[in-house]
């Protein structure tokens, strides 16, 4: 089977799990997936599967892609925050649907390949930044949209300080094994909470990895 048949059967099945935003549908559509996949696994680029990318990363299965972004409900204008890099893949879709991505990835190599990526697929509207995801973006806070892509232990305050009012923040909480994805609403002071579905993610780690990886 070629690509376009793999997606086209992708597609039906992420219909057939709930995801009902054709605007998310499409752009999943639209985003070349074996792109971001490391080449020895180019066939299984639309299979509904996680898959490892280098530094023992994984690119989410698309499901949970596609789930995380029909949460984040974009209406085309928000300046979205992503914390996770990974692949780019999660950002290449976002930027089908949203004013500009912000992404921010601890590893210098994965974040330059993903850059890489954007720049061969022409997503001229998502920001990179090498850094430590979990103190978040201040210069560039407020955020309409914030997505945690990698799992926090406790509910990141930090981050949930730079959404904007009435924002959405959807997060992975929880340790290994034991993670729900959550959803964040603001409201003022308030951080209204929601719990989505169970999930695995790899771990959101502090600092910087040593060396130049
Ligand atoms: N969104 C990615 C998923 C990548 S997996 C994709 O579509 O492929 C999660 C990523 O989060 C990994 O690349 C990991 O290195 C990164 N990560 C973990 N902790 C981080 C932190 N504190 N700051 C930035 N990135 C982090």
């Amino acid at each position: 089977m070629s690509y376009e048949a793999h997606k086209i059967r992708l597609i039906m099945d992420l219909r057939r799990q709930g995801i009902t935003d054709n605007r998310v549908l499409s752009a999943l559509e639209r985003v070349p997936r074996e792109l971001f996949v490391p080449e020895a696994m180019r066939s299984e680029a639309y299979e509904n599967m996680p898959l490892p990318i280098s530094q023992g990363q994984t690119i989410s299965q698309p499901f949970i892609v596609a789930y995380m972004t029909q949460a984040l409900r974009l209406g085309g204008r928000e300046r979205v925050l992503e914390i996770g890099t990974g692949s780019g893949y999660q950002a290449a879709v976002l930027a089908q649907l949203c004013r500009r991505v912000c992404t921010i990835e601890r590893y210098r190599t994965l974040l330059a390949q993903a850059e890489g990526c954007f720049e061969s697929l022409k997503l001229h509207n998502i920001t990179t930044r090498l850094g430590d995801g979990g103190k978040g973006w201040p210069e560039l806070a407020p955020f309409a949209r914030i997505i945690v892509t990698a799992a926090a232990l406790v509910m990141p305050a930090t981050l949930a300080d730079q959404l904007d009012e009435g924002g959405i923040m959807v997060v992975p909480v929880g340790p290994s094994g034991n993670q729900t994805l959550i959803k964040v609403t603001r409201q003022g002071d308030n951080f209204i909470e929601e719990t989505l579905l169970d999930v695995r993610f790899v771990p959101l780690v502090e600092g910087l990895p040593p060396g130049r990886a």
